[in-house]
């Protein structure tokens, strides 16, 4: 069914509720791990259909923030979500402490398991009012960081209107841009050390109130993180700093002579050719006409997902007024539909949106039919492997999108995608500061950020930068406010990502059918071990990163 056809009905918390306290008798009525299990595929149902009607609103509202009917809705579900989390919560302990456990670990799999435990670890209705506050800050740093006004040549900007600014071929458009950009962040510093204080605060009593000595356990408890543990990440990032930060640099250097400048700034970050990066060509309707013909050629499955995407408008990709910004992939389930939301704006991110967001939704079609949910609940880093992967697999038809700077463009993904990972790692490392030392004030904070700036991109100048220059990157990331301890998962993609970018260089085929077997692999395992299926080598094992760039340098042209 096409996406505007698709008939909405809002999932009401009354009902719910219900329905909730029925499934939660039946399963107590049950009398064998058979009996138990029937009842949890009404879970299963019962689930579906609340995240089928959230997923429309939520896209129908992102499509059109104007519409009332649909903005009404979008906010009725952020208010009842807490309670109806407190309600899974409720029901997963019953599930977990079954006496019929040993069946049912059977049939949903241990990963499963694992992941009720965290979730039990994690949640507590004493923290609703905690949660509820923990809310109220992250959408006020959203609301901050949106409500940008920038006065700019002659037009009223708001931060992602400015980017076409700040990566101007003129570079003293740039460097207006950047000020005008720091003005902004300089006029809003006290709110957002004042909202962040407030987090670190909030976020550290939650992990006490449960018992935990500080945020971090809590956090990754959050992220799922089931097989591996903060020691695993520093390792990972141990071998960033090591091996990938050398290499960055020689990038950086290569970039200052292609720029032809004495000194590269920050206010260079993303340039690397002088008459400009390049840009996809076409409208976005074409854009998705060659999208068609790519998926066509490279494989059987990513031709029937394409047509299924195409066939059903299950994309909105034009950038245009009153639309919400960002791209993402979401899931319908009820209709077993993925649905892709992006705002293209000309640039060549719109062609990485694409790829990106159809790795995410071209495995979500892949596994719509298992008829095990758990199965489908991937957790983050899994997830950025099939859209990162998916990246690199699509690189043989850039040329449909770049034409005669099809090179160009392949070398800046790559050389992006390695700059991308100490950056990853830093703020990663410096959620772990800030969350073990919540005591830290604001100013303790900047100078943890600028100590890990000299280890992890020791050629980064901020000219001075009155912002920027003081320790104040982190608060435009808005990971760190809004998804604590997400960004790693980026990075630990990554490197799998580019493990299959290698083994593609050498045989395609085989690659291919090794991150079929990834995305087919789903949530049934654990990350560490789908991964070792699929072929590839662990992130947190000391040594990987340093084969994994001994075999990408071959493809980089420094
Ligand atoms: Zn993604």
């Amino acid at each position: 069914m096409k996406f505007s056809e698709i008939p909405y009905e809002r999932a009401d918390i009354l009902q719910a509720k219900d329905d909730f306290n029925r499934l939660i008798e039946e399963f107590k009525q049950a009398r064998s791990g058979e009996e138990q299990f029937e009842v949890h595929k009404k879970y299963y149902k019962m689930n579906d259909k609340f995240a089928t009607s959230f997923a429309i609103a939520h896209i129908r509202h992102d499509i059109n923030v104007k519409d009332t009917f649909y903005s009404e809705e979008y906010e009725y579900y952020n208010q009842i979500r807490p309670e109806l989390a407190n309600l899974d919560t409720e029901y997963m302990k019953m599930l977990y402490e079954s006496p019929y456990k040993d069946y049912l670990i059977k049939k949903i799999g241990e990963v499963a398991f694992k992941n009720i435990e965290l979730q039990i670890k994690s949640n507590d209705s004493r923290l609703i009012p905690l949660m509820q506050e923990e809310n109220s800050l992250i959408t006020e740093y959203n609301k901050l960081i949106a409500g940008a006004e920038i006065e700019f040549n002659g037009e009223t900007l708001n931060l992602s209107l400015l980017r076409k600014y700040l990566v101007s071929n003129d570079r003293e458009v740039r460097e207006k841009a950047y000020q005008k950009r720091s003005e902004f962040f300089l006029s809003i510093e006290k709110e957002l050390d004042d909202i962040f204080d407030k987090l670190v605060h909030n976020r550290t009593a939650q992990a006490k109130e449960l018992g935990y000595e500080n945020y971090v356990e809590l956090g990754y408890c959050r992220m799922s993180r089931n097989c591996y543990d903060k020691d695993m990440v520093k390792v990972f990032r141990d071998q960033v700093k090591e091996h990938i930060v050398p290499l960055v640099d020689k990038i950086h250097e290569g970039r200052r002579k292609a720029l032809g400048l004495d000194k590269l700034t920050f206010i260079d970050e993303g340039i690397f050719f002088n008459e400009g990066n390049p840009k996809p060509e076409g409208t976005p309707d074409e854009m998705l006409k060659a999208g068609q013909k790519m998926y066509h050629e490279l494989s059987d499955e990513t031709k029937v997902f394409f047509d299924f995407m195409m066939e059903n408008e299950l994309f909105d990709i034009l950038g245009r007024m009153n639309k919400r910004a960002g791209g993402y992939q979401i899931n319908i389930p009820d209709y077993k539909a993925p649905f892709i939301f992006a705002n293209f704006n000309g640039t060549s991110g719109d062609v990485d949106v694409m790829t990106h967001e159809c790795g995410h939704a071209f495995q979500a079609f892949t596994a719509r039919d298992l008829p095990i949910s758990e199965h489908k609940n991937i957790t983050s880093e899994t997830a950025e492997i099939h859209s990162m992967s998916m990246e690199f697999f699509t690189e043989s038809w850039m040329n449909l999108f770049f034409g005669d700077r099809t090179e160009d463009y392949i070398q800046m993904h790559l050389k992006d995608s390695l700059i991308f990972l100490p950056y990853g790692c830093m703020v990663d490392e410096f959620q772990h500061i800030v969350y073990e030392n919540p005591e830290y004030t604001p100013a303790m904070r900047k100078e943890a950020w600028l100590k890990l700036e000299a280890q992890y991109r020791p050629s980064m100048d901020y000219d001075g930068d009155l912002f920027f220059g003081k320790g104040g990157r982190w608060q435009s990331q808005q990971h760190i406010y809004n998804y604590p301890f997400y960004y790693i998962d980026y990075c630990l993609a990554m490197i799998c990502a580019l493990q299959f970018k290698a083994s593609m260089d050498e045989n395609y085929k085989d690659a291919w059918n090794r991150y079929l077997k990834l995305c087919r692999l789903s949530a049934s395992d654990y990350f560490v071990n789908m991964i070792k299926d699929a072929g590839l080598v662990s992130p947190f094992e000391d040594g990987t990163l340093k084969e994994v760039i001994e075999k990408i340098e071959k493809s980089l042209k420094l």
